[in-house]
């Protein structure tokens, strides 16, 4: 057996990214008339993510997903091909109808990624964006149909990958929204 695929453009290694980008345009799948967005400032917090409700490429046992701010997305060309996938979810991922490719995901709800919304970055036209620094989710391939018994194999290649893998956001994340809640509730000083 080969080594486990994580994901297509990670499989050969890390691609290393420029340490400033300004942004781009994502664009989907579709051969025709495909949806333009267009994000005007750099990305964060980019990482592999092995949910369920992220958009994988084909092939792909993680996504690749990172942050703008909402304020920097706009809709370029073909925003009638776009649909929420689910409104009641946290992030409003909006796909294109046609080849199904997540194009933003912003998060309005009172939550500490208010303002900010998720895109894939292997969708921008342009090159030079941060690469993935972590997995996240990791556990969660397995609701995807992943065979359990290769979790090891999976972990061993992330790592291999300079991808820490972990079961839900990196601890950074997580402290950061801890920190949130905190505070909200009058625990912490705001
Ligand atoms: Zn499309
Ligand atoms: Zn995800």
């Amino acid at each position: 057996m080969g080594a486990i695929a994580i994901y297509p453009s990670l499989d050969g290694g890390r691609k290393r990214g420029g340490t400033s980008f300004a942004g781009g345009t994502l664009i989907c799948e579709c051969v025709t008339n495909p949806v333009k967005v267009k994000i005007s400032s750099d990305i964060a917090h980019n990482h592999a993510c092995g949910c369920t409700k992220c958009w994988k490429p084909s092939g792909a046992n993680f996504s690749i997903v990172a942050v703008a701010p909402t304020e920097s997305v706009e809709v370029l060309e073909n925003g009638d091909k776009l649909a929420v996938v689910d409104s009641s979810a946290l992030i409003q991922r909006h796909a294109c109808k046609q080849c199904g490719v997540h194009m933003y995901g912003p998060v309005e709800r009172d939550h500490p990624f208010k303002g900010l919304s998720f895109i894939h970055p292997e969708r921008f036209e342009e090159d030079g964006w941060a690469e993935p620094g972590f997995a996240a989710f990791v556990s969660s391939i397995i609701e995807s149909g992943f065979n359990p018994s290769d979790m090891d194999a999976v972990r061993s290649r992330l790592r291999e990958l300079g991808l820490e893998p972990y079961d839900c956001l990196s601890p950074a994340l997580m402290d950061y929204i801890a920190t949130w809640t905190a505070k909200k509730n009058g625990v912490l000083p705001a």
